[in-house]
């Protein structure tokens, strides 16, 4: 039998498609290469009801969560952009960690259960930061959150005292029963790196990290109310990725050649090549498969 031969002739022609199609294979490596995300923020809405005075929150006056006033900003994500964001997640295979809220109070918004239910169903697995002030006095909806989260975070930080402390931490074990209560604490409060400029926050030391490595943009995909999407919790106006989700998938975002880029620059410790990288407070991180690693620093 006559064997079959190909014909490769060396025109400018093939030469440019093979070089083409090595360098899309290459670049389809890369893609591969980040790990999807390992965790997930969608900010439901903007606001928060306290004033906590170390929140980087309250040194937002641009409008987008408080105006230039100082005036509480109200605005919400739409359901239908909120639902697209999910299945968006689904079809991405995703089954990581999934939350509501940035700097903003997840209770506020009454979608909340529904839209964590949605998620859940799609195989995720929600949880939720909260200042327990909606919660505290609603026992039904504390029963569908131990249901729905399956950790919750309580921000303590009206205690005098360690008894008082203990107390409260008391109360939430009882009144969330059924899901993992954790506890962020006031005194472990430290300057970040938009930390409100008053007395209490200018007596803590600023500290950065110019050289120290990061893993955070490699970890989490944060979406803001608005569709600005950001690295970290540091990046409060998106301001690495300069991406807005409404106008681009979730899956071009997270595999572009900027974001690979970022990772890459972070993971070799140059933060100096980003100015908020530059002057952020979060101290050196690594990569862990398990992102639960993140919530160490969090009271039990
Ligand atoms: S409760 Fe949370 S989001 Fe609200 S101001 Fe305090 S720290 Fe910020
Ligand atoms: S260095 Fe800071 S600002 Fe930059 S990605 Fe890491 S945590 Fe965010």
């Amino acid at each position: 039998m006559k064997r079959k031969t190909f014909d490769i002739s060396f025109s400018p022609v093939n030469i440019f498609t093979m070089f083409k199609s090595n360098f899309l294979s290459v670049q389809l490596k890369m893609k591969l290469h980040i790990p999807l995300f390992q965790r997930v923020v969608i900010e439901l809405q903007s606001n928060c009801n306290r004033d906590c005075y170390f929140c980087s929150r309250q040194s937002d006056t641009s409008g987008k969560r408080r105006t230039p006033e100082g005036k509480r900003v109200s605005k919400s994500m739409p359901a239908e952009k909120v639902m697209k964001l999910l299945d968006e997640l689904q079809s991405l295979n995703f089954k990581g960690y999934i939350t509501f809220h940035h700097l903003s109070e997840a209770f506020l918004d009454n979608r909340l259960i529904q839209i964590a239910t949605e998620a859940k169903k799609r195989g995720m697995r929600p949880y939720v930061h909260t200042n327990g002030d909606v919660l505290r006095n609603n026992e039904e909806l504390c029963k569908k959150s131990a249901e729905v989260f399956e950790y919750v975070v309580v921000g303590l930080y009206d205690y005098n005292n360690q008894e008082e402390k203990e107390d409260q931490k008391e109360f939430w074990i009882k009144r969330l029963y059924g899901t993992t209560i954790l506890f962020s604490i006031a005194e472990k409060t430290y300057r970040r790196t938009y930390s409100p400029d008053n007395e209490k926050m200018g007596k803590l030391e600023k500290k950065t990290y110019p050289a120290a490595i990061c893993a955070n943009p490699q970890k989490y995909l944060l979406i803001h109310y608005n569709g600005d999407v950001s690295c970290c919790c540091e990046d409060m106006y998106g301001e690495l990725m300069k991406s807005n989700i409404f106008d681009k998938s979730i899956k071009e975002i997270w595999y572009s050649e900027e974001h690979k880029k970022i990772i890459k620059e972070l993971q070799g410790g140059e933060r100096k090549k980003y100015d908020l990288c530059l002057k952020c407070t979060m101290g050196p991180n690594s990569y862990s498969p398990y992102p639960m690693d993140d919530t160490n620093h969090y009271d039990r």
